[in-house]
């Protein structure tokens, strides 16, 4: 059994914390907080374990009432495995002060830069390669989402070139400190955004992307076009990703027009309306003179959550991939 501790039990922290829950192969021991808020209180009622970020705040949480285990140095020393799940930046300083210092295993989120691991993670993609690493990176949300489609597309029909627009959500729901009231803001305004660089570290594919921000906070969009090496039907791209669980093809013929509803979906289907897939809308995947065009919405809160399960077993070597990909389907209802 892994024992995993969560650093960061926010947006992201939290589901991997819960989506740990259900594996027979990891628990988790322990998760920290830096400020004894709602979060905190909500973790220590779940029955987590709850730690201090921060070992110097640990007077902040007594004073509150809030019962804490100790600092995150204390938990570091009962696991096996630290999932960081602090804000972007932050997961590289805790792994110059904490994670190195104890020679303890870290899986960092894509806020961080590359060079934070020795490798960075989509399980379809290349889970060989994290593989008995210490330090793994599972790329962002954007990156997830073009990485599974694009693994899955090169495999069957191969890759000349990716033309890739990302349409995204502003900030995530609980956000109230910033956002974007009015307007569309290419970000960035010159070419390319990061979203193709950061596919290239886990997949070799020619790809461009460019991003606009949106004031929405549901989900991102992508607008994806791929010369294709090979001739294929629009039909036979439909049938490959199909097969794919970590796809959901939905249409608007049932009445998924937007991401409105298909967060409505959501919501009747999963615990925090949180969908793992990508979504991929049927209709959209057209293939016209050797070119591939596909539509897909990505839920930023949920789509890295399996993947920071298969990278904890990639990194002790519990399973190999497909099983791996398999029992994590299985576990969080992606089918
Ligand atoms: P968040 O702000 O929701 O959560 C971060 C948590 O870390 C908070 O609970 C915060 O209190 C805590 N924290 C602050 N300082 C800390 C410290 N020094 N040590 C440990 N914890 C600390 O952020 P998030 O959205 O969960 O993002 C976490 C990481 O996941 C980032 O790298 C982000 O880029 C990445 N990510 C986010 C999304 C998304 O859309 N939310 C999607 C994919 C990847």
């Amino acid at each position: 059994m892994i024992k995993v501790a969560i650093n960061g039990y926010g947006t992201i922290g939290k589901r991997v914390a819960d989506a740990i829950g259900y594996q027979k192969d990891m628990e988790v021991v322990g998760v920290t907080k830096t400020k004894p808020d709602f979060e905190a209180k909500l973790a220590v009622n779940k029955g987590y374990k709850l730690y201090t970020a921060i070992p110097e705040r640990l007077k902040v949480f007594e004073d509150a009432g809030i019962k804490v285990e100790g600092t995150i140095e204390d938990l570091i020393e009962k696991v096996d495995i630290v999932v960081d799940c602090s804000p972007n930046k932050v997961g590289a300083e805790n792994k110059a002060k904490y994670y190195e210092k104890a020679g303890v295993k870290a899986i960092f989120q894509g806020g961080e830069k590359k060079d934070v691991a020795e490798v960075s993670f989509n399980a379809l993609a290349n889970y060989d390669e994290a593989k008995g690493k210490q330090f793994v990176r599972v790329v962002s949300c954007n990156t997830t989402g073009l990485t599974r489609l694009l693994y899955l597309i090169r495999e069957n029909f191969g890759i000349k070139k990716v033309r890739a627009t990302m349409i995204r959500r502003v900030v995530d729901p609980k956000e109230d400190k910033k956002g974007l009231v009015n307007g569309i803001m290419p970000d960035p305004v010159k070419l390319p955004s990061h979203h193709g660089p950061d596919v290239q570290t886990v997949l070799d594919v020619d790809i461009t992307t460019t991003a606009f921000k949106i004031p929405t906070t549901l989900m991102h969009v992508h607008s994806i076009n791929v010369e294709l090496e090979s001739d294929a039907k629009s039909d036979d791209v439909v049938a490959v990703l199909d097969k794919e669980p970590r796809i959901m093809l939905v249409s608007a013929e049932d009445g998924f027009t937007s991401t409105a509803k298909v967060i409505e979906f959501a919501r009747e289907y999963r615990m925090r309306y949180d969908l793992f897939e990508n979504v991929v809308w049927k209709e959209s995947v057209s293939v016209v003179d050797g070119e591939l065009y596909v539509t897909q919405a990505i839920h930023q809160e949920a789509i890295v959550v399996p993947e920071n399960i298969d990278a904890i077993r990639a990194m002790f070597e519990l399973a190999d991939k497909d099983e791996s990909m398999k029992i994590t389907n299985e576990t969080l209802g992606i089918c």
